[in-house]
């Protein structure tokens, strides 16, 4: 049966789970987004107010689409120690960019499906607008959304890349969306330094991970610090201290693992960080696409504000 050979070809390629759900619209959870986006939560991210007929339903992506296919890849790692020497970065940062890996993987399963069933229509899509991901990848029994709004899975935990294939095939669809399994845990509310999450939401704005990610000024606001947690790409902090993640295994990736210069950089190296060497070091991978000028300004921010 297709539905199988296409799981196990997936795990084949790397991807830790598979799923399929039907291209529906996204319903309920494109009316909480819109109210999301009305009281301005999601920054100065103007992309998400774009493209809202494709963002809210696959089929005005892929003419007769039926399926979308989602996908998880680990990326959790432990090969950065935590020091307080050490500045920190977000584990999902640390090798080499995964939009291209992931998107080559992807493009081998959709080259696979095209092989048994003929050529398709179809759009493969990794952390690229327009697509509710975290949405549909629940609804493709990949886990839950807790709390801390991170897809979960009650395996292997939340460091994971989700990608999606939109295909006019139909496989055989997830049949139970997973409820919440957080029960009366708060960690993740509780830990967060900058009071950016109340349960199922998070106030970007108040987020490290978008001031230090998506926040294209030249200054970070003053909300910010002391809380930095030494972060200047990126925050883990509310994963890290969920329980989902505690028995979670490293990723198989060699190129998601960090450059040995890279696990030994000290916070006066990154003091000192020129272009050159951002250069060098950061060659294809995501801070490479936030650029030297962002990373100097999070650098500068969090030396000065311990
Ligand atoms: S990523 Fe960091 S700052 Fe953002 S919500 Fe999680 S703990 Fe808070
Ligand atoms: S830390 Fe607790 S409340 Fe937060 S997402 Fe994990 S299980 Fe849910």
């Amino acid at each position: 049966m297709l539905s199988e050979a296409v799981k196990l070809k997936a795990q084949q390629l790397g991807f830790v789970v598979c799923g399929f759900s039907q291209a529906t619209d996204t319903g309920e959870d494109a009316k909480f987004v819109e109210k999301w986006l009305a009281a301005g939560k999601h920054g100065n991210m103007s992309w998400m107010q774009r493209n809202k007929e494709k963002r809210y339903d696959p089929r005005q992506i892929v003419e007769d689409a039926k399926t979308l296919i989602s996908v998880a890849y680990n990326y959790y790692t432990d090969e950065i120690p935590e020091k307080s020497s050490y500045y920190k970065l977000s584990k999902y940062a640390c090798g080499k960019d995964y939009h291209y890996i992931i998107k080559q993987r992807l493009q081998q399963l959709l080259s696979f499906i095209e092989e048994k069933s003929g050529k398709r229509k179809a759009r493969i899509f990794v952390d690229s607008a327009p697509l509710l991901e975290r949405y549909h990848a629940k609804k493709s029994g990949l886990g839950f959304i807790g709390k801390n709004t991170c897809l979960i899975n009650r395996t292997i935990g939340s460091f994971f890349f989700i990608g999606h294939i939109i295909i006019d095939i139909e496989l055989k669809y997830n049949e139970t969306v997973l409820a919440n399994f957080c029960g009366s845990c708060t960690r993740c509310l509780d830990a967060c330094p900058t009071a950016a999450l109340k349960p199922f939401e998070l106030d970007a704005r108040k987020c490290i991970s978008y001031i230090t990610i998506e926040y294209h000024n030249s200054e970070i606001s003053e909300y910010f610090k002391g809380k930095m947690q030494n972060y200047i790409f990126g925050c883990d902090i509310c994963q890290d201290v969920c329980p989902w993640n505690r028995q979670i295994k490293k990723h198989n990736e060699t190129l998601f693992s960090p450059s040995v210069q890279l696990q030994e950089m000290q916070k006066t190296d990154w003091e000192q960080l020129n272009r050159p060497f951002f250069k060098k070091l950061f060659k294809h991978t995501p801070i490479e696409r936030a650029g030297f000028k962002q990373l100097q300004r999070n650098i500068r921010f969090c030396a000065d504000n311990q």
